[in-house]
């Protein structure tokens, strides 16, 4: 028999409590680890300080010599915080961060010691970076990659580690990162937006996109992940039977917070409070185990950071409680998977939120040309968008309990339907005195500020309208918000340029007014970007028919969804917006495809050891134990053990069904292994593993989970679904 499923159990008992007191007020917490603002005053000088913010608003440059100061200034606070080290921190390709550290410490001539870190360090350095995925760009280039210093992005303080916030860039140029492009796109879109925006205000300089994300994710004693192979190698369970009580109460849903959570909890949001990110909100998600935590929205750059940084600090705090976070979108078969919703908007440096409708119609054209736009951006680039939150994880979420589908519609409730209806039926040209009356009276004056119906309706919309926000709902858990972030703002640069042309011509060569030239090419993207609009039910086979009448793409799978990056439409976006190369795309496709190679491979061989060593073992065990048993009874009663051992030769005879079916499944499943890895062609490959090798998962899994409710709980050696999901 096993020991380590029991062991594990009883071990997840003995918990000792961890007591967290609060070190402060929160407000006071706040920024402590963080070389922000009031620390750049108190450590930099006038010149290098307005250096630095200029950098900020406006990307430009930092010279060497003012670098030179940062870099002293932010070794004078970090040494005098504790800190020993530095590193520059990037997201390459791999989806999670990156960290090289080196001492602060140098040897003088003299052989003394000293603290030592310049200009030069902080702005560039060259981590050997041949091990992180490039999608061949280095191959091709036969160049390094180096880091260099992100200024948007304030330093912060990690254990005993000066963190400084970098893009990770090939020697020719190349982006290797989710960073560098997220930039690229939300300077596009500040420009883009601010071109627009000043239509309305012509104090407007700068729109920055903002970002909030709440993160979802389970939460699983430390002990019990650890007794399940799948768990760890995987982050998901291959097999296990549903527990007899799954979600199907409700009682866990916003519900009273386990203690040994609300602790785990208690000590997360004071360590991301140290680090300047500003949680706020935690609560029971909906299936057991499962929790969520979500910010103060935050510039779109700065928010991505903060998302990594947290799953980086959620994982270490949960050790120190004895847990394991999941990240994963579909660690449980059955239940409800984790997202990430992106709530998504742009706000100007003057102070508003240009998605959220004001108190006067002039207010409220801006809103509408913004809501518009942002409709007629996803309506063109719908596939496009899709891909961006694409993952093998991600693959068994979408379209599931709860999840949003894999097609892309965008929900905007009835207020806002019946706005746009009406202004589909503006006058072409120009517009009439009474015409103008009647719009900004009773058309664009009336939408009212808060939307009833848009706070909490269709929580299955992939891209739902919340009233002063576009929310985003197909990010998984584990996705870098980069990427949807970087298709996002990219797709509504694009757009808003074209529409400010499209207004400009009417002005100058239709001679109409502002309004009613941004009346009428809205009211032409009203017209052409319907079929994206859907507020019904996103689950049901009669959308997906519908979807498909309005050629709305439906790409079920990563390799499928991820065909679009490369097409010409999408090529030429990038490279207009300037936020990728042909190159740097190409690379970024052939990096996904590859992970989702490795996901699928990698979960292939976990299914080859979990039912060769654990499954088939245990099962023959309990087979052989009820043998021995109607021998003995044969034994004692000769003829007449038939009758008595009926019930045993039944199961002796399913176990022996299901474990020949589980073998030839895994066998049937190496085989297309064997196969799809002869392929070179990496897109063939992955559509290889995807319909070859990964549908036999489902059927393997059918019969362990069979197998689980026949044999001896004594014997079965894999923590179970209800001891995985119901901490006490
Ligand atoms: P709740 O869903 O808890 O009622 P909200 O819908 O207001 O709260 O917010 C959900 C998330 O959306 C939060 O992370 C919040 O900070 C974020 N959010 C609110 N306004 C904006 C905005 N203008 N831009 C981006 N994110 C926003
Ligand atoms: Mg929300």
């Amino acid at each position: 028999m096993s020991r380590t499923r029991f062991d594990a159990i009883a071990e997840s008992h003995k918990r000792n409590r961890i007591n967290i007191e609060e070190k402060g007020r929160r407000s006071e917490l706040f920024g402590q680890n963080v070389f922000n603002e009031e620390r750049m005053l108190q450590y930099l000088t006038k010149e290098a300080h307005s250096s630095v913010k200029a950098a900020i608003f406006s990307g430009s440059k930092i010279d060497r010599k003012i670098a030179d100061q940062v870099a002293e200034a932010m070794k004078t606070w970090a040494i005098s915080m504790g800190a020993t080290h530095y590193t520059h921190w990037f997201q390459p390709l791999t989806g999670a961060t990156a960290e090289k550290h080196d001492a602060f410490f140098d040897l003088l001539p003299n052989g003394k010691g000293m603290e030592k870190f310049g200009g030069g360090q902080l702005v560039q350095q060259e981590p050997d970076a041949s091990s992180f995925p490039s999608g061949g760009i280095r191959n091709t280039f036969e160049a390094r990659g180096y880091t260099a210093w992100d200024p948007t992005s304030p330093a912060f303080i990690y254990g005993t580690t000066l963190c400084i916030p970098t893009i990770f860039v090939s020697y020719t140029g190349e982006a290797l990162d989710n960073k560098a492009p997220l930039l690229r796109a939300l300077h596009a879109v500040d420009e883009a937006a601010t071109a627009v925006a000043k239509y309305f205000d012509k104090n407007v300089t700068k729109v920055n996109a903002t970002l909030g994300w709440e993160q979802e994710y389970f939460l699983v004693d430390k002990a019990l992940a650890h007794s399940r192979p799948d768990i760890i190698m995987t982050g998901r369970t291959l097999i296990g039977h549903s527990a007899a009580k799954g979600q199907q109460l409700d009682d866990h849903y916003f519900g009273v917070i386990p203690n040994r959570v609300i602790r785990f909890m208690s000590d997360l949001e004071q360590e991301c409070t140290k680090l300047g990110i500003p949680v706020k909100t935690r609560h029971n998600e909906v299936a057991p185990n499962q929790f969520e935590l979500a910010p103060v929205f935050e510039e779109a750059n700065l928010a991505v950071d903060h998302n990594l940084l947290l799953m980086d600090v959620m994982e270490k705090v949960a050790d120190k409680h004895s847990f394991k976070v999941l990240f994963h979108e579909k660690p449980f078969a059955g239940i409800n998977g984790s997202g990430k919703h992106n709530n998504w908007s742009l706000a100007t440096d003057t102070g508003v939120n240009l998605l959220s409708p004001g108190s006067t119609p002039m207010k409220n054209l801006q809103f509408l040309t913004f809501f518009v736009n942002t409709i007629k951006a996803v309506d063109t680039y719908e596939e496009l968008l899709r891909s961006s939150i694409a993952s093998a994880s991600n693959d068994h979420r979408l379209g599931a309990n709860e999840a949003p589908p894999a097609i892309l519609s965008i929900f905007i409730g009835a207020q806002l339907s019946d706005v746009l209806d009406e202004l589909e039926g503006v006058s072409q040209g120009k517009l009439s005195p009474q015409e103008k009356t009647e719009l900004k009276l009773n058309v664009v004056g009336k939408i009212p500020e808060i939307l009833l119906d848009n706070t909490d309706r269709n929580r299955t919309s992939p891209f739902a309208f919340t009233g002063n926000k576009f929310e985003m709902r197909g990010v998984g858990s584990k996705t870098n918000c980069a990427k949807p972030m970087t298709i996002l703002n990219a797709i509504m640069a694009k757009q808003l340029i074209a529409f400010k042309k499209e207004v400009d011509i009417l002005m100058d060569k239709k001679n109409l007014k502002k309004d009613e030239a941004v009346f009428n090419v809205l009211r032409e993207y009203i017209k052409t970007s319907k079929r994206i609009r859907f507020d019904g039910d996103g689950y049901s086979t009669e959308w997906e028919k519908e979807a498909k009448r309005r050629k709305l793409s439906n790409n079920k799978n990563t390799p499928e969804a991820l065909q679009v990056l490369t097409s010409k439409a999408s090529l030429e976006l990038f490279k207009s917006m300037d936020v990728m190369s042909e190159v740097e795309v190409k690379a970024r496709q052939e990096v996904e495809l590859e992970a989702y190679i490795f996901h699928i491979q990698i979960e292939g061989r976990v299914f080859n050891e979990i039912v060769n060593n654990h499954i088939l073992p245990s099962s023959i065990a309990y087979q052989n134990k009820l043998i021995d048993n109607v021998t003995g009874l044969k034994e004692i009663f000769g003829a007449a053990h038939k009758k008595l051992s009926d019930g045993q030769l039944t199961i002796i005879e399913q176990i022996a069904e299901h474990i020949a079916e589980v073998k030839k499944k895994v066998d049937a499943m190496t085989d297309a292994r064997k196969s799809a890895n002869t392929i070179t062609n990496i897109d063939k490959k992955a559509r290889a593993y995807c319909d070859n090798v990964r549908p036999y998962f489902d059927e393997i899994r059918y019969h362990c989970d069979k197998l689980e409710q026949l044999v001896d709980n004594q014997i079965w050696p894999l923590t179970k679904y209800r001891e995985l999901l119901f901490i006490k």
